[in-house]
């Protein structure tokens, strides 16, 4: 659907793949936020809920995916960066928005930071509740977002993601509230505000993305496998194990505090390392960074640590670094960079 406005406005690409902004709930229902079905709304109708927007940008929208984003897949991921690339090569086009369930926003956002090769503007929105709520936080969201990537100051930032005002870096931001309407957040701090609907800049990025990134969506068909276990009291090494027998190449330890290993799978850890199956080690803190060599002995075992990525985005870098080198020298060196 493209809608009709004066020539000199941004063109905005809308591309929808579902989630609770595309959700509906019964009409009884208003008053509640979890009783809804998500991914059934269009693309288009959703558009058409937000009044506002054609004095923004020129906008097309269409309809990539109707899902749960807990549904996305590594093929979808890779439909969804291979057409977000398709988009931002157009000369018709200024920006994406790209409209998203919640629950997987952050690793979509990151992948397609680290490999869409464009400086235009995309960004990601998606919704708490569904429009059918009382208080829908989705259309303001997806009008903050075409705000957002219309603006000629949103280029070349990376990829970013737009909930509940705030303008987030694909980078760092995490869902840490699984109702609130500020279940986004930043470790480091969003980049920046919309403010009387226009961004507000207060921090840059120092991490490549996007165009100075090594990683290009066109030369990536598949994704190695990379498994992520998550650490608890009384562990057992089968959960590696398990990884390894489906033939994953990492493994991202998602570990205490710092990324701490417990004494009982040390030696598990070092076996599966000079068996060729990496270890990334993070933590299932959230934030901060886990230090290579403190608390365990990352060169004598050959594993690698994550900096302060959190698990889902260290699988997502983990499988990258792996199209480009299989040595865990050559890993390292990709979460040191990125
Ligand atoms: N389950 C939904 C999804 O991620 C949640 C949401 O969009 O807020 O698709």
């Amino acid at each position: 659907m493209a809608t009709p406005t004066n020539s000199s406005q941004p063109r905005i690409a809308l591309v929808g793949t579902g989630g609770t902004i595309a959700g509906a709930g019964r009409p009884s229902d208003a008053g509640a936020s979890a009783a809804y079905q998500s991914a059934v709304v269009s693309t288009s109708d959703l558009l058409a809920g937000v009044p506002g927007l054609a004095a923004l940008a020129r906008l097309q929208a269409e309809q990539l995916f109707q899902i749960d984003s807990a549904d996305f897949t590594d093929t979808r991921l890779l439909q969804l960066a291979r057409r977000v690339a398709e988009l931002c090569a157009r000369d018709d086009v200024d920006g994406v928005v790209v409209a998203h369930g919640t629950d997987t926003m952050e690793e979509s956002a990151y992948f397609l930071h680290l490999t869409v090769r464009s400086g235009k503007p995309i960004v990601l929105t998606g919704s708490m509740r569904p429009g059918t709520a009382l208080a829908a936080d989705g259309p303001a969201n997806l009008l903050h977002a075409v705000a957002v990537a219309a603006h000629p100051s949103s280029s070349g930032r990376g990829v970013l993601v737009v909930m509940n005002e705030q303008i987030h870096s694909a980078r760092d931001v995490a869902k840490v509230h699984s109702m609130r309407l500020d279940a986004f957040a930043s470790p480091h701090g969003a980049l920046g505000l919309v403010v009387e609907g226009a961004p507000r800049w207060y921090r840059a990025l120092t991490r490549p993305h996007t165009m100075q990134s090594e990683f290009d969506i066109g030369a990536i068909d598949a994704l190695p496998l990379v498994g992520v276990v998550s650490s608890h009291g009384n562990m057992r090494r089968e959960s590696y194990d398990a990884w390894v027998a489906v033939g994953a190449r990492a493994i991202v330890h998602a570990g205490f505090g710092g990324g701490t290993v417990p004494e009982y799978l040390k030696p598990v850890f070092r076996e599966l390392c000079a068996r060729g199956t990496h270890i990334v080690r993070c933590s299932r803190v959230g934030a901060g960074p886990v230090i290579r060599n403190a608390s365990f002995d990352d060169d004598a075992c050959g594993s690698v640590v994550a900096d302060d990525q959190n698990p889902p985005r260290a699988r997502l870098l983990a499988a990258l670094a792996l199209t480009l080198t299989q040595e865990a020298a050559g890993l390292q060196a990709v979460f040191d960079r990125y």
